[in-house]
């Protein structure tokens, strides 16, 4: 690991100074739990010379927003925000997905702001012996043709095929969720649709937020809880826990009193660059009585121009199964465990 300074951050504004003035000309990163950035920083991936500790800084509440949504900290914690009982009840999705992801140590130190910024699984990108376009821009990428199971279907480029790792995020996008971000000219708010890249040509850059920028908080809006009592995350992975998603899907549904679909979200994760969401295919369940051959067409529309790298071919029919098997369970209700109400139940998450 290469030698660093360490700035502990007491306010928003000394942090974002501490990240925008790095003597030296070097890189300075902001660290929360460090749940990824530490393992980038021991694998050589990254190698900051100036680390700015925000745990100090007061952006760990989850609290209701004066429009009946509910505004999550950047730096609570992803434990606590799983089980916050104003997220279980009006957005359980986003419990359900923070919940399939990681061991429970990893979600008690990593924060929210830090999920969103966390980077890419794949192999090649941890491994500095290896070219690859997202470390080192135009090195050249060794996944296409190479060990490609986990990497994307959808939105890649002749650059980088490599997919984000979060399941938070993917109920994020569902719920259209807001990321706001701090700098030391302003505040600004970002939807979340906005947030990740697809690669393009410039893969070394996973999002539009800057290095100097801070987030502070991510918004869910009231409207989205129209969705709590009709949605499931569906995680398919290699292994039952503390496994990244070969094809992750959430889904929720607002279903009127006649029945029928009023509005749908479906997101998928594991297939892209970022979370993979189709305002037109959700637009397909629109008014219809919940149905397989509805949730087939959503699928369908949402896998359009679905592209396999080889070994992971089989991603295709697994997310279209998947995306009905998302749709049919939130149709059938969302599931809480009610006898262990601090805990969801985690077995009806699989
Ligand atoms: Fe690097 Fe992206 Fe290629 Fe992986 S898929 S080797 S991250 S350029």
């Amino acid at each position: 690991m290469n030698p660093f300074s360490y700035v502990a951050a007491k306010e928003p504004g000394s942090a974002i100074a501490a990240l925008a003035a790095n003597e030296g000309g070097g890189t300075a990163c902001m660290i929360a739990g460090g749940t990824n950035l530490i393992d980038l920083m021991k694998q050589g991936v990254m190698h900051p010379t100036r680390l700015v500790d925000i745990n100090a800084l007061p952006m760990a509440a989850i609290e209701p927003m004066v429009d009946g949504g509910l505004r999550l900290g950047a730096l609570a914690r992803n434990s606590e925000t799983a089980y916050h009982p104003d997220v279980r009840q009006s957005y359980p999705l986003v419990s359900a997905a923070i919940l399939s992801g990681a061991s429970p140590q990893l979600r008690n130190m990593a924060s929210n702001g830090g999920n969103v910024l966390q980077r890419t699984r794949c192999q090649y990108f941890y491994d500095v012996a290896v070219a690859c376009n997202k470390r080192e821009p135009g090195s050249g990428c060794p996944a296409i043709g190479g060990l490609n199971r986990y990497h994307a279907i959808l939105g890649a480029s002749p650059g980088c095929i490599a997919v984000h790792p979060s399941d938070f995020c993917v109920a994020l996008a569902a719920l259209d969720a807001t990321v706001v971000v701090q700098s030391a000219g302003e505040e600004r708010r970002v939807a979340f649709a906005d947030v990740h890249r697809l690669p393009g040509d410039r893969p070394h850059m996973d999002t539009t937020i800057a290095s100097d920028e801070l987030i502070v908080a991510i918004e869910l809006p009231a409207n989205s809880a129209r969705f709590a009592n009709h949605s499931a995350y569906i995680k398919i992975r290699d292994r039952a826990s503390y496994a990244f998603a070969l094809v992750s899907v959430a889904a929720g549904l607002d279903i009127g009193d006649d029945g029928r679909i009023e509005s749908a979200r479906v997101a998928l994760g594991g297939v892209a660059h970022k979370p993979w969401r189709i305002e037109a295919a959700e637009e397909l369940l629109q008014r219809e009585m919940p149905n397989d051959e509805a949730y087939e067409r959503c699928a369908a529309r949402l896998l359009e121009g679905a592209v396999g790298q080889g070994q992971n071919d089989f991603k295709i029919s697994m997310a279209l199964r998947a995306i009905v098997r998302a749709l049919q369970t939130a149709a059938a209700g969302t599931r809480i465990d009610t006898a262990n109400p601090g805990r969801p139940d985690l077995a009806a998450r699989e």
